[in-house]
């Protein structure tokens, strides 16, 4: 069957902090953006409770509710949502194209917003059942899968405020949780960790791995194998469930060899700019940001991003990762500011007098092209 072909000015992959932030600017400034959501619309912050730390809420907002509203505040622009998976991305020219099963998207400017993913250990019986026992008292999201943990003795993987948070969460439903963390002391900011000292249902266990999580699929998880990790000494710690939160891994396997990555695969992105090796595709959000990950810090990339692609689309320079500036024509101008490469490969002096006297010479000179819309308001 053909595929509907779709044409868009900004498409965004991600539907969380920085992918609606970026629709409600590029939406505003009449870009008409499409949002591509995968499997978790909303983002992380979905699948989080009070969010006390998002400016503007003095008492705090529901993490569903907060992103429910990003949603509303772009949908009034006139944002339009997909929902589907992207299997292919093709970023070889402009427009660039996006294959989902149903659609053929093609885009004059990308910004990719597609978030973070819960890390896994790697371990014996955590993998999804039937081959290990994932969903049968092994998860990665509390606030998703707490509710069936209730008077359950549990464990919690992790020594950060994630590891924290989940652990606290989690004391409405269980009869204790137990924090396994294979250091002596926390990552976790001093306010969560103190909130989790308090705790009377929260226990830790410190200098301590999880390397297999026991159990069948008739009885769930009864068990974890444990190691200590000074004297390798291994036991059985009984428990029914297990929450694994040791951090995220970006979502940005499909751009892999196409936009240029850190080793963990966050997009690296110019330091002025939301602007990725490829001219024309921007990242904002946990996809490029492995120093502040929260949901104002994605916001402010989202709309740093969408004002990054209205400018490459207006053919005003846009600071490349290399430090070079590059126009949607091509253009490149010198991190210096020196010269000017044409889309050709010809260089040009970037000094205008040195320009009129090229001229003089050849009869011919740069001009550049006209904006082809206003700034954003
Ligand atoms: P972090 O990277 O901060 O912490 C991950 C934790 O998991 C660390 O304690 C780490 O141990 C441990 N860990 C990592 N890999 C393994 C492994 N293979 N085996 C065992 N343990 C492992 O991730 P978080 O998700 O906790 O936090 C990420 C960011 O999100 C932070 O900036 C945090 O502040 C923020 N955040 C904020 C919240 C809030 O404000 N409400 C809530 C949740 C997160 P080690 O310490 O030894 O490296």
């Amino acid at each position: 069957m053909p595929k509907d072909t779709l044409h868009r000015e900004v498409v965004i992959v991600g539907s969380g902090p920085a992918g609606l932030t970026a629709a409600i600017y590029a939406a505003r400034a009449g870009m008409n953006p499409l949002v591509i959501e995968g499997p978790q619309p909303g983002g992380q912050l979905t699948i989080t409770t009070e969010v006390d730390n998002y400016p503007g809420f003095a008492e705090g907002i529901q993490g569903p509710e907060l992103m429910d509203q990003f949603r509303k505040q772009a949908e009034r622009f006139g944002t339009e949502f997909l929902t589907a998976w992207i299997d292919t991305v093709d970023l070889s020219e402009r427009p660039f194209t996006l294959h989902t099963e149903e659609h053929e998207i093609k885009a004059e400017t990308l910004i990719v917003a597609s978030g973070a993913s819960a890390k896994w250990l790697g371990i014996p019986g955590e993998e999804p059942a039937p081959k290990g026992l994932g969903g049968l008292g092994v998860s990665a999201c509390a606030t998703c899968d707490g509710f069936f943990f209730k008077g359950k003795k549990i464990i919690v993987v992790g020594g950060g405020d994630t590891a924290m948070e989940e652990a606290t969460f989690l004391t409405r439903y269980a009869s204790r949780v137990t924090v396994v963390h294979r250091r002596d002391h926390l990552r976790a900011s001093k306010i969560m960790q103190d909130k989790a000292f308090k705790n009377e249902k929260i226990d830790f266990k410190w200098n301590s791995e999880v390397i297999e999580i026991i159990g069948e699929p008739e009885t769930g998880v009864v068990g974890v194998r444990l190691r200590e990790t000074e004297t390798g000494e291994e036991s059985i710690f009984d428990c029914e469930g297990v929450f694994i939160a040791i951090g995220h891994q970006p979502n940005t396997g499909m751009f892999k060899g196409v936009l240029d990555m850190d080793e963990v695969g966050y997009i690296k992105t110019s330091g002025r700019s939301m602007a990725t090796n490829v001219p024309g595709v921007f990242a904002c959000g946990d996809a490029q940001d492995s120093s502040y990950r929260q949901a104002i810090t994605a916001a402010g990339t989202g709309c740093m991003a969408a004002i990054d692609a209205e400018r490459f689309l207006d053919n005003l320079p846009v600071p490349a990762p290399t430090g070079e500036e590059i126009t949607i024509e091509g253009e490149r101008v010198s991190a210096d500011h020196e010269t000017i490469t044409m889309p050709g490969g010809e260089t040009i002096s970037n000094h205008p007098e040195a320009d009129a006297e090229g001229a003089q010479a050849s009869g011919d000179w740069h001009k550049p092209s006209q904006p082809r819309r206003g700034a954003i308001e």
